[in-house]
């Protein structure tokens, strides 16, 4: 895949970039590999420093930034601002909280002294995705520098302008050289970079393919790996639930970035006494969406990120329709340049329609009925991904089973589901392993070590 910004509200090629080639690939990775003793050694405060500086950056530059953002990948501009403020918010936290997490901790034992040390471990890979394309990859680089990491990003192929304006952004930060870099490459270039013996580890956010190369690669090097992967997220409300704002929270969960979130709702279990009420509520507000060009702050719904994911939409959506669901909304591809598609609602999807078990990344909702809560958990587990949920009720009882019951890394009540730098974020199942943000972000990539003196 070319690496190359091309807008997709219009279709135009922006830039195309040559991908480095191996002296230059060569080139940062030693320099990563130089500077990792180095910054291991920089006080937690310099580190933070940087964060901090990061941070300020992010919020004066955050305009310029989204627009970036939009133009290359499509999200709305108003979400695109919202997004550079949200690192600037992951920086400050991990500057503030780093050190905490990361603190000696003892622990009585036979010896003297004995506890457990959070060490750094090396120059990190991290594989990152066009959708979120700053936000992704702040959440692993500000507690990745803030641990004494350094980091090497590889970014999606369709978002090079963002890559390069974190690097400058890090740059401009003050971080020393080769504590964060881009490397322009393509996805063929993984294996061989995991492989590098200088390469201490693995962070991968996208596709459960793209999971099994990165996570074949790091196992055949027995490296530390951490995958974020997919979702097919349930959204379930129940007879109790306050239908009103369970429908308006559901057409937000469903189509925010426009439909690209890995934690966007994408299944919709009603209980039957609500779904006829649910169901009208839904599709007045999807189709009141404003779909458009992204730059315009009133505009809701942008294009898909590419010619090739529209493409996939529309297939699913059209598969999904012969299985037997039921084409409540939209269901088409729209008309002109860019890769614009119909905010969608499926209904009464069956079992056997590809929008059942597959993760449709678009405006496309699917609204399956139950007639129990046993019946609504049964359907909300019955996917191989388990990322996020969101359940809607006013019952203590029902609301404790859906906590406990639903396999999944997140379950929001009565509302929808989100990342929070205060809040473990990952997954189980084929959503992937591992979790970022809060405490439990920061420790993934540590050699928790034991110490022990007589
Ligand atoms: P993708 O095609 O898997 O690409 C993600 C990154 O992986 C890109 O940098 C891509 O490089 C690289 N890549 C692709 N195939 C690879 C392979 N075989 N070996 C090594 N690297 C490979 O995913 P996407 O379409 O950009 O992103 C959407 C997916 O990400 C969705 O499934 C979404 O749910 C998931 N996602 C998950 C989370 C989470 O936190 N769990 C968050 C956001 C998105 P190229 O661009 O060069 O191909």
């Amino acid at each position: 895949m070319a690496i190359a910004s091309i807008n997709p509200a219009t279709g135009q090629t922006i830039r195309t970039y040559p991908p480095h080639d191996d002296a230059e690939v060569e080139r940062r990775v030693a320099l990563a590999a130089r500077r990792f003793p180095l910054w291991r050694k920089t006080p937690f405060a310099e580190r933070a420093k940087v964060l901090l500086a990061a941070a300020d950056r992010l919020e004066a530059r955050k305009q310029a930034l989204g627009r970036v953002m939009t133009i290359e990948m499509g999200k709305p501009i108003g979400a695109a601002v919202a997004e550079a403020e949200k690192c600037a918010w992951v920086c400050r936290f991990y500057a503030e909280h780093g050190e905490a997490f990361l603190a000696e901790e003892t622990v009585a034992t036979d010896a003297s002294h004995s506890g457990v040390r959070y060490d750094p471990l090396g120059p990190v890979l991290a594989v990152m995705p066009w959708n979120f394309p700053f936000w992704q990859v702040f959440r692993f680089a500000a507690p990745a520098l803030m641990a004494g990491n350094v980091g090497l990003l590889k970014h999606a192929s369709n978002v090079p302008e963002c890559a390069l304006a974190i690097e400058e952004i890090f740059r401009d930060a003050g971080a020393p050289e080769g504590a964060f870099q881009t490397l322009l490459v393509g996805s063929d270039r993984v294996a061989a970079l995991i492989a590098d013996p200088r390469i201490a580890a693995v962070t991968l956010t996208g596709s459960e393919g793209a999971g099994v190369s990165v996570g074949r690669a790091a196992g055949a090097e027995i490296k530390k790996a951490v995958l974020e992967l997919g979702g097919s997220d349930p959204f379930i409300v129940l007879p109790s639930a306050d239908l009103p704002a369970a429908a308006a929270t559901a057409v937000k969960a469903r189509t925010i970035n426009n439909g690209q979130s890995c934690i966007a709702a994408k299944r919709f279990i009603v209980h039957e006494s609500i779904a006829g009420e649910f169901e009208r509520l839904f599709v007045e507000k999807m189709r009141a969406l404003k779909v458009g060009d992204p730059l315009d702050p009133s505009v809701e719904i942008g294009p898909l990120a590419t010619p090739a994911i529209a493409a996939e939409v529309d297939d699913l959506v059209r598969r999904s329709v012969a299985a037997g669901a039921r084409l409540a909304l939209g269901g088409k591809r729209l008309d002109g340049p860019g890769s614009f598609y119909a905010p969608t609602v499926l209904s009464d999807v069956p079992d056997a329609a590809p929008a059942a078990s597959e993760e449709i990344f678009g405006p496309v909702a699917s609204l399956f009925r139950v007639r129990s809560l046993d019946e609504a958990i049964a359907v909300a587990n019955r996917t191989r991904f388990g990322l996020g949920a969101s359940a809607w009720t006013r019952d203590a009882a029902e609301r404790d089973r859906l906590v406990r019951e639903i396999e999944a890394g997140a379950v929001f009540i009565n509302g929808m589901v989100k990342s929070d730098p205060r809040l473990p974020f990952g997954g189980v199942k084929r959503s992937g392993f591992g979790r970022e943000l809060a405490m439990q972000g920061i420790r993934e990539f540590v050699n928790v070590k034991a110490v022990w003196e007589a």
